[in-house]
């Protein structure tokens, strides 16, 4: 899986927007606050995500939603701006499958269900999953945060 790490390697995919009608201060804000300088692109695809809802999306959802939208990006900026966020602490990377990672607009400590026959991921409510009996973590070593999945389907009666 090829992650662009670097936030500020980013000059080679589109200009700063300067121009105002761009839109979205508050994305803007949070793009910088993030440390991201807030280019076009990176500011169309933070409109589409931050919507004000939690979202769970991957990079091929984004995307179509982008090409949906006439936002013109490819599936590589995508997928690279979808990383660079994460990185810089906008997203979380939720990964579902070796093949697939969902981003998180909601940041914070929680799990997932992972409606299998949908393919979607769902929020499992505060307090409705509790993990306990952690190992130690390594020596010199910190638990960043843990990732619970749990895989679901319809019912079949
Ligand atoms: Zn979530």
């Amino acid at each position: 899986m090829d992650t662009i790490r670097s936030g500020s390697s980013a000059g080679a995919e589109g200009q700063a927007a300067h121009s105002r009608g761009t839109g979205q201060p508050d994305i803007t804000e949070r793009l910088r606050s993030a440390g991201l300088r807030p280019t076009r692109q990176r500011l169309s695809l933070g409109a589409l995500l931050f919507d004000g809802n939690d979202r769970h999306v991957t990079a091929e959802m984004l995307h179509e939603q982008a090409v949906r939208e006439s936002v013109p990006v490819s599936l590589a900026t995508v997928y690279n701006t979808l990383h660079q966020f994460t990185q810089a602490g906008l997203l979380r990377e939720v990964a579902v499958d070796g093949a697939k990672s969902y981003f998180d607009t909601n940041t914070s400590d929680h799990h997932h269900f992972y409606v299998e026959d949908e393919q979607r991921l769902v929020d499992i409510e505060d307090g409705g999953l509790v993990v306990s009996g952690l190992p130690r973590a390594p020596e010199g070593m910190e638990i960043t945060h843990i990732d619970v999945v749990v895989r679901v389907r319809r019912s079949k009666r």
